[in-house]
């Protein structure tokens, strides 16, 4: 009889459900679930294309030590002992754990819980750091936690959906179709894209603007400034709600309008229609994403859309509020956990002494990290320059996806030890591994995940896991236990969720926005059956919270928000010798380096190899011809990919894919061009805004 589970798609933040199908001959089919409320039975192309990517090439089956086959025992025993010895000799800030989105919340859970808690050292940060770390500041500066005050359906209900560095048609194209729906169902409904490039998303837009890159900064406060002059803003909610306003309107007043103009290289009859736009309509909905977050300026971005909303008062009510889209399927449940740097666990801080106890006496633990630890791109720095001397990286790949990514293979390359665990044997930082761990992989392991409108989803078990492979937590928690370490004797997933549901209502007097205590104590049965929900849900509660903040309840210790002064950082970095600006991001059918999705023909066949988007007018003056091999360089890199000649890219700009690596295209890892410049706040890189050379190849 055919076997049907329900879980959860493994790829983008939208976390939709999927009904996964056995057949008695092992053939596995997937469909939308229709009951998950992120997509109600919609899948994307990468969804409805999951099937195709679960054969066992490549797969990393049981564990190698130096390229040989090894004993789980005997591999387990020398990762434990090596970090041991390097803590011992060089202190715990000596260890590093890199890890991912892609793990489920309990891998996160037990890997934050080892490094925070047990070794001491905060030195553990995620691919989640290139991804939304500017949303969590700025969450965090203005809300006082890190919260998503909104839910998918305010995307459907607003008059007015403003989405600013957000392809979100590629991107996370199930709430795009939700989008388009709702508009062709109330064509008064408008769109405003805020993007350098015209994009799939611009098409559906009443108003695209195409801003120049990190230009947002300076819209949003002309927005603001613009706003406090007429009638718009809400005097009773700002003066009940908030602290700050003066001064965040006297640095948006600042600028005059001629300067926004330039700055934002936007025309003025464009500005006045997109600030009449948002003065005018009540419901409104600003959806950011990596074009806000991949930023040196990102922190202070996601503040200067929030500020607006504020305002407005435009928020926590139905069709309202900021909205950060997340991009993959569990960075919020790392973030629930502690999975960054600078987070303690159940959305507690680590600069807190109170927090710091709570926590260490809830864990029983030896330790507790006592400030935050290095963040990816410092912890990478820190591993080439010798400080690291154990790292494990988890579920991520980061020869091809951080920045400056020759140096951080460089680095990867020099380190004394390095363990990677992962489903497959061949990624570009695997292979650099002295300890390989074969990883389970979708279908094959067991927990929750959570997406972008705070919605916990259980990932299912539909497969036997491949050779040897184990869950991320077992693998930790077996080298927890063989450090000396009480408290890893977890059974399952469900012991460890339970665990975490504890700790996130242990104390928890309302004062902290993330509890699921409604869920401590769970059973592995009731675990199994879980459904999907949004947090908070408190203990006694049955309901969980839809929405936060319409009637203030902020989380800094005065109940009020903050609004955040922010100025327009200087930010055109091109120069005689690098005169073209980089943009990198996502394609329609591919996810992060492809180690999945480049299995399916299927998905290869939309878009079959990297390519430079370029405006005619550039292409003419650099004699690049369309589908020519141009080079691209910065002064970390070079890459070689083919050019795309189109009028949908702005001048001056181009615009190449991050989902190539060596494996896949000759040379094309584009982010060993991107610098290691980040977000002073938030410590995420500025991938979209990179001064490059462009010349035929
Ligand atoms: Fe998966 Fe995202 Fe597509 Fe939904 S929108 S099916 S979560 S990739």
């Amino acid at each position: 009889m055919p076997v049907e589970t329900k879980t959860t798609c493994p790829y983008c933040g939208v976390g939709c459900g999927v009904i996964a199908r056995v057949d008695d001959d092992g053939t596995v089919s997937v469909k939308g679930d229709p009951d998950h409320p992120a997509n109600l039975g919609r899948l994307c192309s990468k969804g409805s294309a999951l099937a195709e990517t679960l054969d066992l090439d490549g797969r990393l089956l049981h564990p190698e030590i130096g390229g040989q086959k090894a004993g789980w025992n005997e591999a387990l025993d020398l990762v434990a002992g090596r970090f041991a010895d390097a803590i011992a000799a060089h202190g715990p800030e000596s260890v590093a754990f890199y890890v991912s989105g892609q793990l489920l919340t309990e891998d996160y859970y037990v890997a934050n819980k080892l490094m925070k808690g047990f070794i001491g050292s905060a030195n553990i940060d995620t691919n989640s750091r290139l991804c939304m770390s500017s949303s969590v500041a700025g969450h965090r500066r203005a809300f006082g936690a890190d919260t998503v005050p909104g839910t998918y359906e305010d995307i459907e209900l607003a008059d007015l959906v403003i989405l600013t560095g957000s392809n979100l048609a590629w991107c996370h194209p199930v709430i795009y179709q939700r989008l388009a729906a709702a508009k062709a169902a109330r064509p008064g409904m408008k769109v405003v894209v805020i993007d350098p490039r015209r994009t799939m998303t611009s098409d559906i837009a009443d108003l695209h603007l195409a801003i120049r890159p990190d230009g947002d900064v300076a819209l949003f406060n002309g927005l603001l400034a613009h706003l406090a002059k007429g009638t718009a803003v809400d005097e009773n909610c700002v003066a009940a709600h908030t602290s700050g306003f003066a001064d965040a309107f006297a640095a948006a007043s600042a600028m005059t309008f001629p300067a926004l103009v330039e700055r934002t290289g936007l025309g003025a009859s464009e500005l006045r229609q997109f600030f009449g736009l948002f003065e005018r309509t009540e419901k409104v909905v600003t959806c950011y994403s990596q074009g806000v977050n991949q930023s040196s300026s990102g922190s202070d971005k996601v503040n200067a859309i929030i500020n607006c909303h504020l305002a407005t008062g435009r928020i926590g009510r139905p069709g309202m509020g900021p909205f950060s889209l997340t991009g993959q399927p569990n960075a919020m449940g790392g973030r629930e956990v502690g999975g960054l740097a600078n987070m303690l666990a159940a959305h507690m801080t680590i600069e807190s002494a109170a927090d710091r106890d709570r926590v260490q006496r809830f864990w029983g633990s030896p330790a507790i990290a006592t400030r935050p630890g290095l963040k990816a791109v410092d912890m990478f720095e820190a591993v080439a320059d010798g400080r690291i001397k154990a790292l494990w990286i988890m579920a991520t790949n980061p020869v091809v996806s951080m920045p400056d990514a020759d140096r951080v293979e460089a680095a990867i390359k020099a380190c004394p030890f390095v363990v990677v665990s992962d489903v497959l044997k061949t990624t570009d930082t695997a292979r650099h591994a002295h300890v390989l761990l074969p990883a389970a992989g979708w279908g094959e392991k067991d927990g929750t995940v959570t997406n972008s409108e705070r919605r916990i989803s259980r990932q299912r078990t539909f497969l036997d896991a491949a050779g040897e492979a184990r869950a991320d937590w077992w693998q930790l928690s077996q080298v927890a236990r063989r450090m000396g370490f009480a408290g890893f004797d977890y059974a399952s997933p469900a012991d460890i969720f339970d665990e975490h549901a504890r700790l996130s209502a242990f104390e928890n007097d309302g004062s902290r926005d993330f509890d699921i205590g409604a869920h401590a104590g769970i059973a592995p049965a009731g675990y199994e059956a879980m459904e999907p929900f949004q947090w908070p849900q408190p203990a006694g509660h049955t309901k969980a919270t839809t929405r936060f903040f319409a009637k203030g309840g902020f989380y800094h210790p005065d109940g009020r928000a903050r609004f955040v002064a922010v100025v327009p950082a200087e930010t055109d970095r091109t120069s005689a010798a690098y005169p073209f600006t980089l943009n990198t991001g996502r394609i329609r059918d591919q996810w992060h380096t492809m180690t999945r999705t480049g299995k399916s023909a299927r998905l290869s066949a939309h878009i079959a190899e990297p390519f430079a988007e370029i405006h005619p007018r550039d292409a003419l003056e650099t004699g690049i011809g369309n589908a020519g091999l141009v080079e691209i360089e910065s002064p970390r890199g070079k890459a070689i990919v083919r050019a795309l000649v189109t009028e949908r890219q702005a001048r001056g700009n181009v615009f190449v894919p991050m989902h190539w690596n060596d494996q896949f295209a000759a040379k094309a890892r584009i982010d060993a061009l991107v610098p290691p410049l980040t977000d002073k706040v938030s410590g995420q890189p500025a991938s979209k805004n990179v001064a490059v050379a462009v010349r035929p190849f």
